[in-house]
């Protein structure tokens, strides 16, 4: 394991940015953080997740599927370098892993590999959670981490490109640091991995009545923040836009809390009620998902819980429907 001083980090992100598009936690205007260019803000590395969904970097909220004018058709390119993305948590990489095992099955999503293949994944975790919490060692899922022991950047390489990348830094970290190091990766996983397998299981095995989803129903005001802000939410739309001269497909994402979903071309709405809706949401990423890929889909990045205005984000709801039907 490498060690870099928070001056030899910059050096560092200087250096990758030679050979990389790189994207990292910045500051914006209103003192929240995205994953950005270094260009458009300062970079903060400390303060835990950032708000929105870090997986856009690979599925932007909006993407150019092709364009045709006049006789020519034309797809988005790849980026000129390779993506760099820092500021993945622990529970970010396992959704990522996880929604590359999505978009790479079967029928292949090109727009999702034109970004992800050949990028450079990186995790930060270490003493540099919201007021200093630890975000225990991810472990693996991505090409290194950066440990914040309170003092410097430890970095831990896994996989080729990450060696090849780490192996050029110049100082081991110090037999204490490997020690730190070495204990947050032994922190007890937290309880709400227990709490979801619970919930799980109940809705597995059909022990939630309907009327659940109808009081949680009522609480959800459509406002898809819970969606948007999901690492694992994987639904887009389509989109024509045509004019005189040109016509361009796209994808937006969609939320499946919104009722136009579902709803088929006869005016038939498999999801027609905001109870259906919201038993969908929690569903699907707690039964559907362990059935087709066994394992739950939800990783417990915290987002849906942080975003929802009404309280009816995931642990929120398995809290609930634990406590009532467990
Ligand atoms: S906590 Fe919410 S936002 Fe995060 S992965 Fe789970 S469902 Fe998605
Ligand atoms: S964030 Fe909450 S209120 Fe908004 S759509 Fe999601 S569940 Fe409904």
């Amino acid at each position: 394991m490498k060690q870099l001083t928070p001056h030899e980090l910059e050096q560092f992100l200087s250096h990758l940015a030679v050979r990389y598009e790189l994207r990292l936690p910045i500051l914006l205007a209103d003192g929240t953080r995205t994953i950005g260019s270094p260009d458009d803000g300062s970079v903060v590395l400390h303060g835990g997740a950032v708000p929105g969904k870090p997986t856009a970097a690979f599925f932007p909220q909006q993407d150019t599927i092709f364009t045709a004018s006049q006789g020519t058709f034309s797809q988005t390119l790849p980026p000129v370098k390779p993506l760099c993305i820092l500021g993945f948590t622990p529970a970010d990489l396992h959704c990522l892993r996880f929604i590359d095992r999505f978009f790479g099955d079967g029928m292949r999503d090109d727009l999702y590999f034109r970004l992800r293949q050949g990028a450079v994944v990186a995790g930060i975790t270490g003493y540099c959670g919201v007021r200093g919490a630890l975000l225990p060692p991810a472990g693996g899922n991505c090409d290194f981490e950066l440990f914040w022991s309170g003092e410097n950047w430890l970095v831990r390489a896994y996989g080729a490109t990450g060696a090849e990348l780490v192996a050029e830094l110049p100082n081991q970290a110090t037999p204490k640091e490997e020690e730190l190091f070495t204990q947050a990766l032994a922190t007890a996983p937290d309880s709400g991995a227990i709490l979801l397998q619970t919930a799980s299981q109940l809705l597995r095995t059909n022990r939630v009545p309907d009327s659940f989803w109808e009081e949680i129903g009522e609480r959800c005001i459509a406002c898809t923040g819970c969606n948007v802000t999901c690492p694992t939410c994987t639904c887009f739309g389509v989109l024509d836009w045509r004019s005189a001269t040109k016509v361009e497909r796209s994808r937006t994402w969609d939320s499946c809390q919104l009722d136009g979903f579902m709803r088929e071309a006869s005016g038939h709405n498999p999801l027609g009620s905001a109870a259906l809706r919201s038993r969908r949401r929690i569903h699907h990423k707690l039964a559907a998902d362990p059935l087709k890929w066994g394992e739950i889909s939800c990783f417990r990045c915290g987002r849906c819980d942080a975003t929802c205005p009404t309280g009816i984000g995931i642990m929120a709801v398995a809290q609930e429907l634990v406590a009532r039907f467990g």
